[in-house]
């Protein structure tokens, strides 16, 4: 199979993605009071209701309501005041009534849109992007200094709810093939759900891979779902299709599922891209049909054939009565919209002078962001000159701490905002090199103390006294004569070897910067 590099000279890829939210935050199911509880013991949440008993009627959790209003706002559709539930009808035995309530064509949430930054490594799949001059716009993307904004327009958002879950017992790894019998827990059943269903206005996997990781920023920062796509709560369908470069209808595309992390979802596009473009390259024909992603062995394989609407006789939930949103109600909801990743990253840029692309990192996760808020308002009037360091201290060190010990979280590390502001103010007054303070950075988590009482309990204190570091110089060309020879003939890559012979002498303690400073101007006397 060809590379997706190449793959993309010929083809353009086109993405659109179904992303299911379960919203975890609420007390109880969407048409019953039963209690949402993930882990619980298997039937222990259930009623008439969400057990499909005959005569149940349902009543709408308002909350859930409430959450897909939030939903919309924050991704910026039309919220539509009348809208209905539908029945999808489907046989299996996670659903026990044989249909799932859904919404029809209006849902509450229609035409909207999110902006995605893409810069860096994950811009370079955008096929010909130098042929766009910065500020340019062509198709739905803009161009930037060092990537893209790819604008990707939202269809809608609409309520639904869960199916209970299958456990198949005998096969292999849970799955139904060689299966003796299955069980079904119907706690799941009836959880409230709201899909968003996005264009088909991504273009590569890595705009794909972007969205969704936008998309979770914005539902937990406004408190709907915990969005974890390990335990199901946040999951992802990519749609793919291929077009010739220069064509303007759509391809016929396959749907992807299980893509339950970023990676999957952008490994699982990429190999779906490259396969269709073999089979078409081959004068084969793309079918319409669901895939499954097996990252275990880098390939998507059939699930089924597309249903088509008319499978599922969609039809108008008798026992739900259409919805009114009124004015009052949106309004309210409005009202508690928090300040949203982009709006606070806007922020962090604006008031402490923080590059877009570091700004963005920071709002990435709620903790890091409040942590960063913490440590600027412990900094106080130096807040302007430590928050880069600050930043790249987040974005750097203690993001790449958290990624390789997986048990901790950033509330539970020693590092606190103040103790961050103690080291950054270490190393902004040259009291300990740049290289220090990675030392005392693992040291503070190691220890659980302060920067300064490590500095002091190690000895580190970074000697910045010109005189100290001046008699070091000296005896350093004193002792190296041919080698500042070599240096006055041009070799002035040398100048390494002189800052190494120093630093050595002061046990690493020296101040790079002055010992440089020194060298160059006492070798070019000597
Ligand atoms: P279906 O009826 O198969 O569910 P929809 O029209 O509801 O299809 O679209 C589902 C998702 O697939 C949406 O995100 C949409 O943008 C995307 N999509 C639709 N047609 C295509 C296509 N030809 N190629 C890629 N994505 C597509
Ligand atoms: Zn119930
Ligand atoms: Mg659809």
């Amino acid at each position: 199979m060809k590379k997706l590099e190449e793959v993309l000279e010929d083809w353009e890829a086109v993405i659109g993605l179904e992303i299911h939210a379960e919203l975890t935050t609420l007390e109880t199911k969407m048409f019953c009071g039963c209690k949402l509880e993930f882990g619980a013991p298997p039937n222990t949440h259930t009623c008439p209701v969400c057990l499909g008993l005959p005569g149940a009627l349902p009543v709408p959790n308002k909350a859930a309501i409430e959450s897909i209003v939030l939903a919309g706002l924050a991704t910026n559709c039309d919220i539509e005041k009348h809208s209905m539930f539908y029945r999808k009808n489907y046989m299996y035995p996670d659903m026990a009534k044989n249909f799932q309530t859904t919404q029809g064509p209006i849902a509450f949430c229609m035409r909207g849109h999110l902006d995605l930054d893409v810069d860096g490594a994950a811009a370079k799949e955008r096929y010909r992007l130098d042929d766009l001059a910065v500020g340019e716009t062509e198709d739905n993307i803009t161009r930037t200094e060092d990537g893209y904004v790819a604008h990707v327009g939202i269809t809608r958002i609409h309520m639904e709810e869960d199916a209970g879950k299958m456990v198949h017992v005998g096969g292999g790894e849970g799955r139904i093939a060689g299966a003796t019998h299955s069980m079904v827990d119907y706690n799941r059943a009836g959880t409230p759900l709201i899909e968003l269903v996005t264009e088909p206005d991504l273009r590569t996997p890595e705009e794909a891979r972007l969205f969704m990781q936008k998309l979770r920023q914005i539902y937990l920062a406004i408190g709907i779902s915990d969005c974890s796509m390990e335990e199901g709560s946040l999951r992802c369908d990519g749609n793919v299709s291929l077009r010739k470069r220069g064509a303007k209808g759509l391809g016929t595309k396959t749907e992807l599922k299980n893509m339950n992390s970023f990676k999957n979802l952008h490994d699982g596009l990429t190999y779906e891209i490259c396969r269709q473009a073999e089979v078409l390259e081959e004068g084969g024909i793309i079918y319409q049909e669901t895939r499954h992603w097996d990252p275990s062995v880098k390939r998507t394989i059939v699930m089924r054939v597309k249903e088509t609407a008319d499978d599922y006789r969609l039809f108008p939930e008798p026992d739900l009565a259409p919805y009114d949103l009124s004015d009052a109600f949106i309004e309210g909801v409005r009202a508690k919209l928090p300040e949203l990743p982009d709006q606070k990253a806007k922020r962090f840029a604006a008031d402490f002078g923080l590059s877009a692309y570091d700004a963005r990192h920071l709002v990435e996760n709620l903790d890091v962001a409040a942590f960063f808020e913490e440590a600027m308002a412990a900094a106080g009037a130096d807040a302007l000159t430590l928050a880069k360091p600050i930043a790249n201290l987040m974005i750097n060190d203690v993001s790449a701490y958290l990624n390789a010990h997986v048990d901790e979280s950033l509330g539970n590390l020693a590092l606190t905002p103040a103790r961050a502001v103690e080291l950054t103010k270490l190393t902004a007054a040259d009291a300990i090199s740049s290289k220090q303070a990675k030392e005392v950075f693992a040291a503070v988590l190691e220890e659980d103390k302060d920067p300064g009482v490590i500095v002091d309990e190690r000895g580190m204190k970074q000697v910045s006294d010109t005189g100290a570091i001046e008699a070091v110089v000296d005896q350093v060309i004193a002792a190296n004569p041919d080698e500042v020879a070599r240096y006055k003939e041009g070799n002035e890559k040398l100048i390494g070897f002189f800052v190494g012979q120093c630093m050595k002498q002061m046990r690493g303690q020296g101040n790079p910067k002055v010992i440089n400073q020194l060298l160059a101007e006492k070798l070019s006397q000597a």
